[in-house]
């Protein structure tokens, strides 16, 4: 009996721990729209200096994202990010906040996860999903660099809004999705060089236009040049989401001026602009995994349980499970 084809839209954790749980049982092609993989555990790479701009880093609570992060911390794939956490309110006063669980980080750059999982996987890099054709189980994916199948089954890894826009869901399912409710951010990297600078190195901010702001040259393995990371408020970020780059760049800019007005702002050597349409999750679907056996097609990320990278790693795994589960049974 040949391996059943399984597309996978999408290679961040969520859709790359799915493939993971597919191995050998199933034919598995994934096919993501950017240049590189690990989705929204991203690094942006510019003029010789690195920024994460995406996750800052991921917690390990359960054992079976314990498990699999293992094998990674032991070839230093992963590493503790051990820096104190700081609060810093509107007036830019800072203060230490108590540590909870420990922080991890990708090494030398948040995307490594990623690529270590993508090993020896049918991955289609830079292709656009646009739409499926065919029936279930003959799927045909149409993608920007044309068509991709048959397949006998479509996993979405995509955020919600984008699965929406994919899949031909059951009325249910469609109303179940657009349920879920995701909030843009605008990320700003300040490159500042070998300048001291009197930031901390990790920080929740409590300002209306910045959420978060971090010191990636702390992480281990980093350059030591000053890269700075600095996270818009949601609320405000959904806010200008459509506003000129420039403009939102220079409203965060005199932002953080104010929150450390120490700082010279002619020692910026570099000032870029991300915006992420689809950063966080306010309002999950509520269940770990979304799958049509009829249709045979299927969902998962972080919009499914959470709001963070184990979220969307244990989406992904379940599904993967499921998958192999329905796929042994229909062998016997
Ligand atoms: C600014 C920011 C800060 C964050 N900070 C943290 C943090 O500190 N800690 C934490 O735990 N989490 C954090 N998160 C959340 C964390 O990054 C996500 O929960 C997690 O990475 C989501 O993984 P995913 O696989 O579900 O989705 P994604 O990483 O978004 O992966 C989906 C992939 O699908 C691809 N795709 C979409 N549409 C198509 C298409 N049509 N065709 C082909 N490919 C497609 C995308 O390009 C993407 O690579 C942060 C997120 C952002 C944006």
């Amino acid at each position: 009996m040949t391996e059943p084809r399984i597309a996978i839209i999408g290679a961040g954790i969520a859709g790359l721990s799915a493939a993971e749980q597919l191995r050998g049982v199933a034919a598995v092609t994934v096919i993501e729209k950017s240049r590189g993989v690990g989705g929204r555990m991203a690094t942006r790479r510019s003029d010789g200096a690195a920024f994460d701009h995406g996750a800052q880093y991921f917690t390990i609570r359960d054992a079976r994202f314990h498990a699999a992060m293992h094998p990674l911390l032991d070839a230093g794939v992963i590493e503790a990010w051990n820096v104190p956490l700081s609060s810093i309110d509107e007036t830019g006063t800072v203060a230490r906040l108590a540590d909870r669980a420990p922080r991890f980080v990708g090494v030398p750059t948040m995307t490594a996860i990623a690529k270590t999982m993508t090993q020896s996987l049918d991955l289609r890099l830079g292709v656009r999903v646009l739409s499926l054709t065919g029936e279930p189980g003959r799927w045909h994916l149409e993608t920007d660099g044309g068509q991709l199948g048959p397949f006998d089954w479509v996993v979405s890894a995509a955020p919600a809004p984008q699965t929406l826009d994919l899949l031909p869901l059951a009325d249910t399912d469609r109303e179940a999705v657009a349920g879920v409710r995701m909030n843009g951010c605008f990320t700003l990297m300040i490159r500042l060089g070998t300048e001291a600078v009197p930031v901390p190195a990790a920080s929740r901010v409590d300002h209306p236009v910045i959420l978060w702001v971090a010191a990636n040259n702390t992480k281990p393995g980093r350059d030591p040049e000053t890269c700075l990371i600095v996270h818009a408020d949601n609320r405000w970020s959904e806010d200008h989401l459509q506003d000129p780059p420039e403009i939102v760049k220079q409203l965060i800019f005199s932002s953080f001026r104010q929150l450390f007005p120490q700082l010279n702002p002619d020692t910026a050597v570099s000032l870029e602009l991300h915006r992420w349409r689809f950063a966080n999750v306010a309002e999950p679907l509520g269940r770990p995994l979304l799958i049509d056996t009829d249709r045979r097609i299927a969902a998962c990320g972080d919009w499914c349980i959470g709001n963070r990278v184990e979220a969307a790693f244990l989406s992904g795994l379940e599904l993967g499970e499921r998958l192999r589960t329905d796929i042994s049974s229909e062998r016997r």
